[in-house]
């Protein structure tokens, strides 16, 4: 008997997922050549120190197998981190496990702690992977609109958050700064929302891999959510080095925690990758130990290409949300006659080779967020100039 290959052999909770916009949108933007500010990465190296020891350590054999929770080095110096950040004391021989990329932490995190059926709480928009590693587990998502307020920030409403947490909430999945709208959570909506965990008992996973780029006018700087009463023992907080060493193609990233959520985590994490980049383990223990001062260096330049794209984006005729943190911002097309981002997007490059990304795709109601697009800022002054030539020309 032959078998026969259906047309989609897909497992049906992957297919709603198709191609991810970034790889649709980094293709257009390539086949025509535009100015890409679709796809957050940046145009730029990290800093030499770690771009030297990655050198050195593939150099010298530093090149198979690391041990499964990520070479001590590393750990030692996430623990490090987050202790001179954010005031939280990790061991790191338990509560860290490295990971490759926050993609794999938080598709972990997810398989780890939620059986079929369980339901997580998330914000909306949300960075795509989020509703893919729910699907994965057999999860249901229980979004909060995140909407924009008279004065641009972004918030949500309490009602709508305290219905979201049900019989079978398991976790709350927080990214804080937001990716795509730019959002800083304020210390008042994490306290609601370790609030309600406490209340509910439910776990937390807090993507936190812009937590070095809040601007300096945001209402407030970056809180870790585990820093919040009650909330240490039940969070699971992951990073990456991707974002704040622009090195995003590394994938070198990392969860910490209290011993029994990382364990899950790790036994998850060893049958998905095992372990991840040998040789660029060092080289990021290297990076995390750098002065304050590259960090703070890191969120200038950026702050400055922020402003740079929101005075280009303005000129050029779009509403603008600057948000306070992250690498993007969002524009509102309707001032320019658009109506559907997706369509907008899809034609922006043919109209003024400019490639962008349409927000609706982050949502579960996308008529919430037909009307915007994500641009990315993360990229020298020369393009962002470029691109802000070529937008002018639409109006
Ligand atoms: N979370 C958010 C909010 C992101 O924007 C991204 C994209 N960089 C990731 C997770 C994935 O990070 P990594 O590349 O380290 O897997
Ligand atoms: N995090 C990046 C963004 O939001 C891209 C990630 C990806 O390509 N999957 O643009």
């Amino acid at each position: 008997m032959t078998t026969s290959i259906p047309a989609d052999p897909l497992v049906a909770r992957m297919r709603p997922f198709g191609t991810t916009i970034f790889t649709e949108m980094s293709a257009l933007a390539a086949r025509t050549g535009s100015v890409n500010l679709g796809q957050g990465f940046p145009d730029t190296d990290g800093p030499p120190e770690m771009v030297d020891a990655a050198a050195e350590a593939l150099r010298s054999g530093a090149n198979q197998y690391p041990p499964l929770p990520g070479i001590p080095v590393l750990r030692q110096a996430i623990a490090a981190h987050e202790k001179r950040f954010w005031q939280l004391s990790r061991d790191p021989d338990t509560e860290v496990v490295v990971t490759a990329g926050a993609t794999e932490a938080i598709a972990a995190a997810i398989l780890a702690l939620c059986e079929a059926g369980d339901e997580v709480v998330c914000f909306e928009p949300y960075y795509d992977s989020y509703a893919a590693s729910v699907a994965l587990a057999g999860a249901v998502r229980r979004p909060v609109t995140l909407r924009p307020g008279p004065d641009g920030r972004y918030g949500f409403d309490e009602a709508e958050l305290r219905a979201a947490f049900r019989a079978r909430t398991r976790l709350v999945l927080l990214n804080t700064p937001h990716n795509p709208t730019g959002k800083v959570f304020t210390p008042a909506e994490l306290a609601l929302i370790a609030e309600l965990c406490r209340e509910h008992d439910v776990y937390a996973v807090t993507d936190e891999v812009y937590e070095h780029l809040v601007f300096t006018d945001a209402a407030a700087g970056h809180l870790p959510l585990a820093t919040l009463p009650g909330m240490r023992e039940r969070t699971l907080r992951i990073s990456s080095a991707g974002k704040s060493f622009s090195c995003t193609g590394w994938k070198v990233g990392w969860v910490t925690g209290p011993a029994a959520l990382v364990s899950a985590v790790q036994r998850v994490k060893q049958f998905l990758t095992f372990v991840n980049a040998g040789p660029l383990q060092p080289a990021v223990a290297v990076a995390l130990s750098l002065p304050d001062s590259y960090f703070t260096g890191l969120r200038d330049s950026m702050q400055a290409r922020r402003d740079r794209l929101v005075a280009g984006l303005t000129d050029a005729g779009f509403g603008v949300l600057p948000g306070e943190g992250t690498y993007f911002v969002t524009a509102d097309i309707r001032p320019l006659g658009g109506a559907d981002g997706t369509d907008f997007c899809r034609a922006l490059p043919e109209r003024c080779g400019v490639v962008a990304v349409p927000t609706q795709v982050f949502y579960d109601h996308p008529e919430r967020g037909r009307h915007l697009i994500r641009f990315a800022f993360c990229k020298r002054e020369d393009v962002i100039d470029e691109a802000a030539r070529r937008l002018r020309t639409l109006s």
